[in-house]
C-alpha cells in the first residue's frame, strides 16, 4: 500500500505493520532532510503534491514491484507540507523470503517513486530565497522496460517485443548449454521462464556454467539460476523446478508452455522432450555437444521431422561419451547455447529458420558448419500417423532418489557400498564399505557431499534409500539395479 501523509512518519509502527515471521528478509529505505544541499545550507523542505495521483501512481509502482521480484509484502509512505531537518521524507519497506529480492525491489520502489510521481520539493536556504529542485538523475536508475529492451526492439518492432514479453518457455537442463541460453532469453525479455534440473552444481560445473561461482557449490543450479537471472533481469518470471524431466513430471512441466529448450546431455531425456513436445503440439530447440562438434536443430510441429523420424529409437544410454569423460570448453558450449537462444527466439517470433529442415553442424575447431537435411517420415512412431506408446522403462520404476548407473556415473558422488562382507570382491575402487547390517545411519549427516549407496541387485539400498529420505537426508541416492545393472551398463 502506498499513502500520502502529511504527519510526521511513525518508523516503528511502519515497521511493525509489515512484521510476518515467513520473511527471511525487511529491507527498509528511509529518505531523510538533509541539511545541504550542493553546498548550501538548507534549514527545512517542503513538498507538494497532488495527493490522489500520487497514490494511484504511487500503487501501481508497488504492484508492478510485486510482479518484479519474488516479494511477500511492500508499503511505502511519503511525506507532504512542510518536514524539519532529519525527518523522514519517504519510506519504503519490503518483506521477502531472500534479501537479494528485497533490495533490489526497494531499490526499483524509491527510484521509481521519484521519477513518476507528480511531487515537488521546495528547499529552505539559510542564506537566501527559496528554490524548488528536483533530482535529475533519479531517471537513469529507475529500470523502465522501454529502455532496456530500446536497441533490440528496432530489429524486432514493438510487435516483436511484446511477443517475447508474452512468451512462455521451458528450460530443460540448467548446464552448459541452458545457462547460456536462459541468460540470453531473460535479457531479451522473454516474459516466463520454468527451468528444470534436477542437479547440484559441482566443482567440476564451474568452467562451463557461467552463471554459478564457487559459492554456490552443492545448491540445486535450477535454484541458483533463478536467483542469478532475476537478479540480473527482473523483466522475466522464473519457476525453478529442481527435479529433472520424467515421464511423471512431464506434462506438469509442459503445462503452458509454447517452446522448450533441450539442453539436455543424455539421449533418454532427449527422446523423452521429443515425444512429450509431439504429442502436446508444442515446438522445442535440441542443441548436442561433444567436444569441438556440437548439433542443433529446432522442431515445428507439422513443419518439422522430429527426432524419431530420422532415429526412430533410442540407442543405449552409454554409447557416447559424456563431457565428463571427453572434456569440453566452457566458449563452446556458450556458443551453441547461444544458438539455441536465437533460435527459440525465431520460433517465438514465427520467423523462418533452416534449423527446422536441417541440422546444423558446429565443428567449433575448423570453425565449419554444415547442414544436414532432415526429412519427415510419414510412418515416423512418434510424429506419424498412428504413434507409439512409448515406455521409459528406466525412469518410470524410479524410487525417490533413485537413479540409473548412466544418471550417476559422470557425477563426484561418495559411493558406499552396503553389502555384507562376504559378499565383497573388488568393485568400484573408490567405494566405502559399510555392510547394512551393521550400518550407523549417522555416517550420511554431512551435507556436503552426495552419498550413492548400492548393494547387489539394488532392493536392499532401495529400501534403505526410503529410509535416509524419510529422516530428509536428500543428498543420499540409490544405485537402480545395484552392482549387477552397473556391470551391465560397462560392457
Ligand atoms: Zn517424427
Amino acid at each position: 500500500m502506498f499513502q500520502v501523509s502529511g504527519e510526521k512518519l511513525d518508523i516503528d509502527a511502519l515497521s511493525a505493520a509489515l512484521e510476518n515471521h515467513a520473511a527471511g528478509a525487511f529491507v527498509a529505505f528511509e529518505g531523510r532532510v538533509r541539511k545541504q544541499n550542493d553546498g548550501r545550507r538548507v534549514d527545512r523542505l517542503e513538498y507538494e503534491l497532488f495527493a490522489e495521483f500520487c497514490e494511484i501512481e504511487g500503487n501501481r509502482i508497488l504492484e508492478e514491484a510485486r510482479g518484479l521480484f519474488p516479494i511477500i509484502d511492500v508499503r511505502a509512505v511519503h511525506r507532504s507540507g512542510m518536514l524539519e531537518l532529519g525527518d523522514v521524507a519517504v519510506w519504503v519497506g519490503v518483506l521477502s523470503s531472500h534479501r537479494g529480492a528485497a533490495f533490489q525491489a526497494t531499490r526499483f520502489i524509491i527510484d521509481s517513486i521519484k521519477s513518476r510521481c507528480p511531487i515537488w520539493k521546495k528547499e529552505y536556504y539559510h542564506d537566501g530565497p527559496t528554490e524548488w529542485v528536483g533530482c535529475p538523475t533519479c531517471e537513469h536508475h529507475a529500470v523502465s522496460a522501454e529502455k532496456v529492451f530500446s536497441r533490440q526492439q528496432r530489429l524486432l518492432g514493438e510487435h516483436g517485443q511484446k511477443a517475447l514479453s508474452a512468451s512462455r518457455v521451458l528450460i530443460v537442463g540448467a548446464g552448459g548449454l541452458g545457462c547460456p541460453s536462459a541468460q540470453q532469453l531473460t535479457a531479451a525479455g522473454v516474459g516466463y521462464i520454468r527451468l528444470c534440473d534436477g542437479d547440484k552444481l559441482d566443482a567440476t560445473n564451474l568452467h562451463r556454467q557461467p552463471l554459478y561461482g564457487y559459492q554456490d557449490i552443492g545448491s540445486y543450479k535450477a535454484v541458483l539460476a533463478k536467483r542469478r537471472l532475476e537478479e540480473m533481469h527482473p523483466f522475466t518470471k522464473i519457476d525453478a523446478v529442481a527435479h529433472d524431466f520424467t515421464p511423471r513430471n512431464a506434462s506438469t512441466l509442459l503445462e503452458g508452455i509454447d517452446l522448450v529448450l533441450d539442453c539436455t546431455d543424455n539421449f533418454a531425456a532427449k527422446y523423452l522432450i521429443n515425444d512429450r513436445c509431439v504429442a502436446e503440439g508444442i515446438p522445442y530447440v535440441q542443441a548436442s555437444i561433444f567436444q569441438n562438434n556440437a548439433q542443433l536443430f529446432s522442431y515445428r510441429p507439422g513443419e518439422s521431422a522430429c527426432m524419431r523420424c530420422t532415429r526412430p529409437e533410442q540407442p543405449p544410454a552409454d554409447c557416447v561419451e559424456s563431457c565428463t569423460d571427453a572434456g569440453v570448453l566452457g566458449a563452446a558450449t556458450s556458443i551453441v547455447g547461444s544458438y539455441q537462444a536465437m533460435e527459440a527466439l525465431r520460433t517465438i517470433l514465427r520467423q523462418k529458420s533452416v534449423a527446422t529442415t536441417y541440422t546444423i553442424h558446429f565443428d567449433l575447431e575448423e570453425a565449419d558448419n554444415f547442414n544436414v537435411k532432415r526429412r519427415r517420415d510419414p510412418n515416423c512412431p512418434a510424429c506419424g500417423p498412428r504413434p507409439r506408446d512409448f515406455q521409459y522403462e528406466d525412469q518410470v520404476t524410479l524410487e525417490e532418489g533413485e537413479q540409473t548407473y548412466s544418471m550417476l556415473r559422470d557425477k563426484a558422488l561418495t559411493w558406499v557400498d552396503i553389502r555384507e562382507i562376504h559378499e565383497h570382491d573388488p568393485s568400484i575402487e573408490a567405494s566405502i564399505r559399510l555392510p547394512l547390517s551393521s550400518l550407523k545411519r549417522e555416517f550420511f549427516a554431512d551435507t556436503n557431499q552426495t552419498f550413492v549407496i548400492y548393494c547387489q541387485k539394488g532392493r536392499r539400498s532401495r529400501a534403505l534409500l526410503k529410509e535416509l529420505r524419510v529422516k530428509g537426508l536428500d543428498h543420499v541416492l540409490g544405485l537402480k539395479g545395484g552392482l549387477e545393472a552397473m556391470r551391465k551398463a560397462e560392457m
